[in-house]
């Protein structure tokens, strides 16, 4: 393995300890998660079912909030109406950046700080987000996703690989994970760029032999590259992806590469899974847990079939309830019913942030997610790429202060990233010169005429 170039051995043997508490954690929760598992197993519902199920919990949901939670103390008391559906489509849309100046005034009254996780997001846009969630949802999240997996492996036990991990700047790293059933988890990650290194890794991987490789599609698909360039394989049951747009070419070579079905979710580090895709390639909301309206700049929501922005609220989450929460992705819900007979509505990704890429002159796009792996992880407060062109790729970063912050490295690293098919400067800016954008609340990528380079 190579050297790990940011963290220190302590600081990544320190992340590690922290994997491994957060494990133990899931495995107390885990009687739960299962008895949460099989109850949505077991659930047959009719769509007036499904339906009558998620309105009794948004009722709850929005008594809760209106009770215990400053931020929706006086919104709720005075949009209430007999109808749940009603109250909360009279509740503004709520921000990131709201949620950034005022976490305090979203968090329950009744909030029991050993029973909830902080997470933090620093989303594509760069800037850092903390969010609280509680027990339920964590047990909510963990059981969808066991269900996704146990659709491919019929049981609770199996081996998962999640390839190229940001998090692991270099090296292997297992674990048991009760959050994914009672998987046996393997991570592994690197800062080198595509070269011997992956060699190293597609043999390990090999030996491994997952069940289901789980990870971002260029993250799978780099794997699948260095397992072809070693000559090894792997036969995994499935091949589950999230976190990027999957493109059908990358759809069709990770099929091929892994001789495997391949399914994607879309999600959100806030909400978990908010959609996955079925046998059918739909991807169903998990409607249970979560509210999804399609609405327009208002937040007025939109006709069934037509396209908006997605907000989500959160059903189950009483810690700190995200209701209408602005995802900046855009989408539609589909108005008929899936071939495949759930009654789960279904999402349709029109647009959305892993739309947003940038296409290089041979014609290959480089994902927002991708540019932000690279950002993320270095002391930045926000950041955005700004397209002259086709002449010039600038990245603009509010440096977060806290370290000194490299930007020829960084602009070697994006070069590297776009194989040099373009002219790559960082620039440090100040926050008021970011370029907002119509639709989407935070733009990661924004085009300009070459001459204003
Ligand atoms: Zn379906």
């Amino acid at each position: 393995m190579g050297p790990i170039q940011q963290f220190t051995p302590k600081q990544l043997r320190e992340r590690y300890e922290t994997v491994l508490e957060e494990n133990t954690y899931q495995g107390i929760l885990f009687p739960r998660i299962h008895e949460e598992y099989k109850r949505s197993c077991a659930a047959e519902y009719t769509p007036a079912g499904l339906e009558a199920f998620r309105r009794a919990r948004l009722e709850e949901a929005l008594r809760h909030a209106g009770e215990h939670v400053p931020h929706y103390r006086a919104l709720i008391a005075r949009n209430r109406v007999a109808d749940p559906l009603g109250t909360l489509r009279a509740l503004p849309l709520l921000d990131k950046e709201t949620v950034r100046k005022d976490p305090d005034g979203l968090l329950s009254g009744t909030l029991q700080p050993d029973r909830c996780r902080v997470a933090s997001t620093s989303g594509t846009s760069g800037i850092p987000l903390r969010f609280v969630v509680d027990e339920d949802h964590l047990v909510h999240t963990y059981a969808a996703r066991v269900r996704m997996a146990v659709r491919f492996t019929d049981r609770l036990h199996y081996k998962l690989l999640m390839p190229y991990q940001g998090w692991l700047q270099g090296g292997w790293f297992e674990y048991v994970a009760p959050g994914f059933g009672l998987a046996r988890m393997a991570e592994f990650g690197t800062t080198a760029p595509p070269g011997p290194e992956d060699g190293d890794l597609a043999v390990r991987a090999s030996a491994y032999a997952p069940d289901i490789v789980f990870g971002h599609p260029s993250s799978c698909l780099r794997l699948a590259t260095a397992l072809a360039a070693t000559g090894r394989s792997i036969t995994p049951r499935a091949v589950m992806t999230f976190g990027e747009r999957l493109l059908p070419g990358a759809r069709e070579t990770l099929a091929q590469a892994y001789g495997a079905p391949v399914t994607d979710s879309y999600g959100m580090r806030e909400f978990g899974t908010i959609a996955a895709q079925c046998a059918q390639d739909a991807y169903h909301i998990e409607a249970e847990r979560l509210w999804v309206e399609v609405v327009d700049a208002e937040g007025v929501p939109r006709p069934l079939g037509e396209r908006g922005e997605l907000v989500v609220s959160n059903l189950v989450n009483r810690a700190m309830p995200l209701l209408r929460y602005r995802t900046g992705d855009v989408g539609a819900l589909d108005p008929e019913p899936c071939g495949c007979g759930s009654p789960f509505p279904v999402l349709r990704l029109i647009e959305g942030r892993e739309t947003s890429g940038v296409t290089l002159p041979s014609g290959r796009t480089v994902s927002g997610g991708e540019f932000s792996r690279v950002v993320r992880t270095r002391p930045v407060a926000r950041f955005q790429l700004a397209l002259y062109g086709d002449e010039l790729l600038e990245l603009r970063v509010l440096p977060a202060g806290y370290a000194e912050l490299d930007t020829e490295r960084l602009a070697e690293e994006l070069t590297l990233l776009v194989a040099g098919e373009l002219p790559v400067r960082v620039r440090e800016v100040r926050a008021g010169e970011f370029a907002g954008s119509g639709e989407r609340k935070h733009v990661d990528i924004v085009r300009l005429p070459a001459d204003e380079a």
